[in-house]
């Protein structure tokens, strides 16, 4: 508007209003290139609950450890997330720092039979990775979607435009 106004001023009206349509442009594409920020720890945690993201409302996965292709309740795209072994892995460590200083401590206290460690530690190491790898695969997903990682910025910006 200033530089409308200076534009009419000096006669150059013209060249001040495509200043100001430039001006309004290079706003519009900033805009568009800082999207809303997400929060990791809130969308984590939906998806360690195995909920959507965006909305924590929509189930994540539709069965054991495939997620759904968009949300049901918001439609957000869920497909773009590449989680691949990253779970596997984190879960693996989780329940081997609960597993073994476990183990440690039953064996200095009470000293099992080998037969009653083998048969207590399997039962729980695999228990614990059936529960906990969708909920950390989830909670991966939801760290890729709220760090806009591989699609999930592409998915972004068709929404941000209409
Ligand atoms: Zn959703």
């Amino acid at each position: 508007m200033i530089l409308a106004a200076e534009g009419r001023a000096t006669g150059g009206g013209l060249t001040a209003l495509a200043a100001v349509a430039h001006l309004g442009a290079m706003t519009m594409v900033l805009k568009d290139a800082t999207p809303s920020a997400r929060s990791w720890k809130q969308a984590m945690w939906r998806g360690f609950t195995r909920r959507c993201p965006a909305c924590g409302r929509g189930p994540m996965f539709r069965s054991y450890l495939k997620v759904n292709e968009t949300c049901a309740h918001c439609g957000e795209e869920l497909h773009h997330q590449r989680a691949d072994d990253g779970p596997a892995y984190f879960t693996m460590m989780i329940v081997g720092h609960i597993v073994v200083p476990s183990m440690l401590v039953v064996e200095i206290l009470w000293h099992p039979p080998l037969m009653v460690h083998f048969l207590l530690w399997m039962t729980l190491a695999i228990l614990l990775t059936y529960l906990l790898l969708p909920s950390v695969k989830g909670a991966v997903v939801g760290l890729q979607w709220a760090l806009r990682m591989h699609g999930f910025d592409l998915a972004a910006a068709r929404q941000d435009n209409g």
